[in-house]
């Protein structure tokens, strides 16, 4: 069954990958297959959307890369958000960015981290996003990470992975690790 569907699948063409759920394993999920992908030679850039606590390993292994630009937006904005007016200015640039990018067929491979909570919190409208999506080159991959994805997302996606949160050291005591959790 599963081969004569892989026979079937003769279509070349960029995709749309979301990772979404309340598992550990997202982000780095789509850095892996960011590796994977500069690994043969293509282009990749990345747009965190939220700003993490600390300078990650991914970041500092990748962002001299000569293959991979790697942009943190949304400086300040932090997950126990103080000025909602400055988190949508922030959203708002990185979008800005973002849709330069998804007119650019000069990359392969875009990451757009954790962008999912633009939506949730109304940072960002979704129609322009779907709009953007599905004009970009028709060879060029997306990867969008976030524990909640839109439906109007999922609808548009080729492929959807949903990460779930069986269990987590976080919840038996272990403290957040460098190179494990960031
Ligand atoms: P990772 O970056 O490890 O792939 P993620 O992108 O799936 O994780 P996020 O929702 O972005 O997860 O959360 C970021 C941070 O929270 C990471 O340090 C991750 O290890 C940690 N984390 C992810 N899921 C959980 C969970 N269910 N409980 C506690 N901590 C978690
Ligand atoms: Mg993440």
């Amino acid at each position: 069954m599963v081969d004569q569907k892989i026979a079937k699948a003769t279509e070349e063409r960029g995709v749309l990958i979301l990772l979404k759920g309340n598992g550990k394993g997202k982000s780095s999920s789509a850095f892996g297959t960011m590796a994977r992908s500069v690994g043969h030679g293509q282009r990749a850039a990345v747009i965190q959307f939220i700003k993490g606590r600390t300078e990650t390993g991914e970041f500092k292994l990748f962002k001299d890369h000569p293959q991979i630009d790697w942009h943190v937006m949304g400086h300040g904005f932090t997950w126990e958000t103080q000025d909602k007016s400055q988190d949508i200015a922030a959203a708002e640039k990185a979008w800005e960015l973002a849709e330069k990018l998804l007119q650019d067929d000069t990359y392969d491979i875009l990451i757009f981290d954790e962008m999912s909570y633009m939506f949730k919190y109304k940072y960002l409208e979704l129609e322009p996003v779907i709009k953007a999506l599905q004009n970009r080159p028709e060879k060029q991959n997306v990867m969008i990470t976030g524990r909640v994805m839109p439906e109007g997302l999922e609808d548009i996606a080729d492929t959807i992975s949903s990460i779930r949160d069986e269990r987590h050291a976080f919840r038996l005591g272990v403290k957040a690790q460098e190179g494990i959790e960031y």
